[in-house]
């Protein structure tokens, strides 16, 4: 235990996009609620990925919260995908807005949640020694927190400055004048490497897997486009909550190999001037036959060969290791373009791979590269990484990181058995990274806080998810992965970036509103799966 204890209806951990809008609300209940956040400010994701170019990828306007609708009425982006700066400024606008700044100790990272089954109440311990009992817990620490840097010898051993794109420093990194190398081409490496490659004096880019990378056609939203958005924002927040990824778009009517050439080219146009990810989902059928998903792999090749003018360096930046959209497909700005440039190299560790990183460089298979900076743009330990940094104990001393050795193991997405009162925000087993992020956060938040009134309805205090629950939701995750061309790309999303981590799809892969529904029928039902106890006033 700590140095002093104080007791809270509810912890919540993490004061990103979940862990805000959780305060929010919780608080609204009329609980009592403390939060807990490693960083010295709030906004999650948009606190720590401060790297040259970060935006979002799916469009500002539906990348925001639609639980105030006055605020979503005052507030006015700037622009179609905004960038991190005004995404964190909102972030923090919305904070103030609610109070929600004062729920917060921040600089303080939680190492353990232990769960007492006498008192039925968690002991959240923190780094500074604080030890805080609640009633309840939500994780909201976050699937894209836990950075990866991965264990290339030497790492450490380099003596230039060297930055994570997911803990960039708050100041400014002057590249000017520098030799800068740039190891990872996902989200984060394409999203920098053009802006860094227009000050540097020169670039070398590491490639381990190439990657598909779509313009996102950002341009600054006129009065008239925002006025318009305004002016529909509940219909467009409608469309959103029916489709399968949380933003107001749905595919194309008929599969891709419904239709003929001539149509299947106008759909591809419309989308690829649509920009960035959604490209994927231009096709119905694309991400699950690969006859279908062939026909946008050649579509875009092709527009890569035209963006790049040197034909080896073209053939280096196409993937050929999966299907295209079975990796979160890049939004960017200029990115092949960039390698038309004179002061950027571009390196296939797949033919010269990284031997080790030296104090002045990286020396590959077959060429030294001296350096002033490095740049890991290598991504995160993905899901379950911010959970399996805590020491969470359940039930007779259950840890979660044994729990889910062999992959992680939730119903709906929310909660574990043997874990009792634990809400997981946004992870494994829920849409999550597969949609708008900031609409699943309020889906789930506001699931929970109705799952809470009905724990009080009936004067009970805990609800834990049973372990047949748990199974038949892991299993129909998998069958729904499993229909999918998915879990044939070494991503991310299968835990592939991680050596060691087992290879499983993590995400529920049925979609934004079903999964809503699935979620509704269970609370519709009595909590359904779910052993609810205790009595409040016993
Ligand atoms: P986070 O924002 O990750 O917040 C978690 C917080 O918990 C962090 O501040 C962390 O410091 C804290 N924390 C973690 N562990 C502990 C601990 N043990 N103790 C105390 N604090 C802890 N999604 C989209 O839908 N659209 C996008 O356009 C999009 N763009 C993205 C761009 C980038 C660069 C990245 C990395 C992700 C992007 N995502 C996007 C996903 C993004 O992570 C989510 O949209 C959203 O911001 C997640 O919010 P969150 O509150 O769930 O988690
Ligand atoms: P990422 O997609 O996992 O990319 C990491 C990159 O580092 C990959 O190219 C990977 O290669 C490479 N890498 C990892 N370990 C390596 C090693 N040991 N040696 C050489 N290369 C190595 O991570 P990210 O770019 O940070 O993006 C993660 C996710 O965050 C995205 O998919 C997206 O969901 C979100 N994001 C969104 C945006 C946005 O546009 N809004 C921006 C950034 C991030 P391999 O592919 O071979 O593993």
């Amino acid at each position: 235990m700590g140095a002093q204890t104080s007791d809270v209806d509810a912890v919540v951990i993490g004061a990103g996009i979940s862990g805000l809008y959780a305060v929010y609300k919780l608080r609204g209940r009329g609980m009592t609620v403390h939060g807990f956040e490693a960083a010295d400010g709030v906004g999650g994701t948009w606190f720590h990925n401060r790297y040259p170019g970060a935006r979002c990828d799916v469009e500002s306007v539906d990348y925001s919260y639609s639980f105030d609708e006055d605020l979503q009425q005052e507030w006015t982006w700037s622009e179609r995908f905004a960038t991190q700066e005004e995404i964190l400024a909102y972030l923090e606008h919305v904070a103030g807005r609610h109070d929600l700044h004062s729920a917060f100790e921040f600089l303080t990272r939680v190492v353990s949640t232990v769960y007492d089954e006498v008192s039925a109440l968690w002991t959240i311990t923190t780094d500074t020694g604080r030890s805080v009992t609640a009633r309840f817990v939500v994780m909201a620490t976050g699937v894209l927190s836990a950075t990866n840097r991965p264990d290339i010898p030497g790492r450490d051993s380099f003596t230039g400055e060297s930055y994570h794109t997911g803990e960039w420093p708050r100041h400014t990194v002057e590249f000017a004048g520098k030799r800068v190398g740039v190891i990872g081409t996902g989200s984060s490496g394409i999203q920098s490497i053009p802006i860094i490659a227009q000050e540097a004096e020169q670039v070398v880019v590491f490639q381990r897997s190439p990657n598909y990378s779509l313009p996102a056609g950002n341009t600054p939203l006129s009065p008239e486009q925002i006025a318009e958005v305004k002016a529909s924002y509940p219909e467009r927040r409608r469309l959103a909550r029916l489709s399968g990824g949380g933003t107001p778009f749905t595919p194309y009517p008929k599969g891709a190999l419904e239709v003929d050439e001539a149509e299947r080219r106008r759909v591809y146009d419309e989308w690829w001037q649509r920009g960035g990810y959604l490209f994927a989902k231009a096709f119905p059928d694309q991400t699950i036959s690969i006859e279908a998903n062939d026909t946008a792999r050649e579509y875009v090749e092709a527009k890569i060969r035209d963006m790049v003018k040197d034909p080896e360096i073209a053939n280096r930046l196409i993937p050929t290791d999966h299907p295209i959209g079975t990796k979160r497909i890049v939004t960017d700005s200029g990115y092949f373009e960039t390698y038309n440039r004179e002061n950027v190299t571009l390196v296939n560790l797949r033919s010269t791979p990284i031997v080790e990183i030296t104090e002045g460089g990286i020396r590959t298979s077959d060429t030294d590269y001296p350096l002033d900076m490095l740049v890991f743009a290598t991504g995160f330990d993905a899901m379950t990484g911010a959970l399996s940094r805590i020491d969470i104990r359940g039930r007779d001393g259950r840890a979660l990181r044994d729990e889910w050795s062999a992959g992680p193991r939730t119903y709906l997405g929310m909660a574990v058995a043997g874990f009792p009162n634990m809400f997981v925000m946004v992870g494994p087993g829920s849409p999550s990274v597969l949609a708008n992020m900031v609409l699943g956060a309020e889906q789930q938040v506001d699931w929970i806080a109705d799952c809470l009134d009905h724990l009080d309805e009936h004067n009970a205090v805990s609800i834990e998810a049973t372990e047949q629950a748990v199974a038949e939701w892991v299993e129909e995750c998998n069958k729904k992965a499993a229909a999918t061309l998915f879990p044939s790309a070494d991503s991310w999303y299968m835990g592939a970036n991680i050596p060691g981590k087992p290879r499983v799809f993590m995400p529920y892969i049925g979609g934004f509103a079903n999964y809503g529904n699935i979620c509704a029928e269970v609370a519709a039902a009595g909590y359904k799966g779910f052993e609810i106890g205790g009595e409040k006033d016993a």
